[in-house]
């Protein structure tokens, strides 16, 4: 039987802050815990959390026939998740973003939030989110904790927006992107570069940043196992754009601390700023700094690892016994068998069908 996603989902917002008796206790390990270094010398402090792998849009590059799946989900619960975010802490991480599928359709999203933000040594707590919910939830997720969003727009023209995404609410989402700039977020705006339509979309972007104070980031379209096709079709380098934004006297920012992957550059005249992310560039996993976990519990020690490795076990282990210690020494003995690289230039996807599996 296939379970096919209904958009109605219930809209419900079921945040209320935590109680004490539903808060796991903050753990103390008895013995040092050594950092997150691998044999590369790459320092892990970021950590992609997924929570879910059901979505309600149909990206054409992602799920173009909506989200499907043969057997029913259990994704894990806000204890299993905070016990992996208190383990990665314990471990140095002080990153956490909050990823999908579409995150905003779990009705505990804030309460997930609110507990990862409280997990001392996690400085920053972000969520990637295609920002259906924005306008109604953003403050929620705000008094919750959150430091900084992320938002997929491909397209600032609506109705390339709904033949990319399936849906037709640009406008709302962009009222919550407003929303977000005000209550002084980090702002982060995603847009898939695709040959199709990227001559017409340029010039709006760039209007877009100039008023804005928000980073527009372009992201390369990644070959996955299910979009090859649309992969070959529509695949276009960044190198065109930075060429651009070198022409135009846009000059190279230093990166944050715990930053993802972007090369992200400002010019005086704009009051955004504009960022690339080409993961077909050479060295672009030189300075890997993140790991993820999936909604179902498994560590993907890269976006396109052969497989994901289960530790759902060790958390339910851990949790039983109010210590991370199995999970912490699973974890760093696993980060040996972390690749210096990708390999998606070979056409090589590992185990990542699509993004909705892992979150990006
Ligand atoms: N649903 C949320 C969203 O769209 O923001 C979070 C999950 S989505 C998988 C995370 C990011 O991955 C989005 O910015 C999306 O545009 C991007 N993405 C998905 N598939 C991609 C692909 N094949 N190549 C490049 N980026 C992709
Ligand atoms: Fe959903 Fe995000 Fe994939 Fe689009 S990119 S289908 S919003 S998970």
């Amino acid at each position: 039987m296939i379970y096919t996603y209904i958009r109605n989902l219930s809209d419900m917002n079921t945040f209320k802050p935590l109680t004490s008796s539903q808060q796991i206790p903050f753990i103390n390990v008895g013995k040092a815990v050594e950092p997150l270094i691998d044999k590369f010398g790459r320092r892990f402090e970021y950590l992609r959390l997924s929570i879910t792998d059901v979505c309600n849009f149909s990206c054409q590059y992602c799920l173009p026939n909506g989200y499907q799946c043969d057997t029913p989900r259990d994704f894990m619960s806000t204890g299993e998740l905070n016990m992996i975010v208190q383990a990665f802490a314990k471990m140095g991480t002080k990153k956490v973003r909050i990823t999908g599928g579409e995150p905003s359709l779990r009705n505990d999203l804030t309460k997930i939030i609110e507990q990862t933000a409280r997990v001392p040594g996690i400085e920053q707590v972000a969520i990637t989110t295609n920002g259906y919910k924005l306008e109604k939830d953003l403050q929620s997720w705000v008094d919750a904790g959150l430091t900084s969003l992320n938002v997929s727009i491909d397209s600032l023209d609506p109705r390339q927006f709904e033949q990319i995404t399936g849906d037709g609410r640009l406008e709302s989402i962009l009222k919550g992107i407003d929303m977000a700039v005000e209550l002084g977020l980090q702002v982060k705006v995603n847009a898939v570069l695709l040959k199709e339509f990227s001559d017409t979309q340029l010039s709006l972007f760039f209007d877009y940043v100039k008023t804005n104070n928000l980073t527009l980031r372009f992201i390369e379209l990644m070959q996955t196992g299910d979009n090859e096709e649309f992969f070959n079709a529509q695949h276009v380098s960044g190198q065109s754009i930075e060429d651009k934004l070198v022409d135009l006297g846009w000059t190279k920012k230093q990166k944050a601390e715990w930053a993802g992957p972007a090369k992200v550059y400002r010019h005086d005249g704009y009051k955004g700023r504009i960022g690339l992310i080409m993961p077909y560039s050479k060295d672009f996993c030189a300075d890997c700094n993140r790991l993820r976990i999936s909604a179902l519990g498994k560590l993907h020690l890269c976006l396109f690892a052969e497989k994901g490795i289960a530790v759902r076990d060790l958390v339910a282990q851990s949790i039983a016994q109010n210590d991370p210690s199995v999970l912490i020494s699973q974890i760093q003995n696993l980060l040996g068998q972390k690749e210096a690289t990708h390999y998606l230039d070979a056409g090589y996807t590992g185990a990542t069908q699509h993004l909705a599996m892992l979150g990006g």
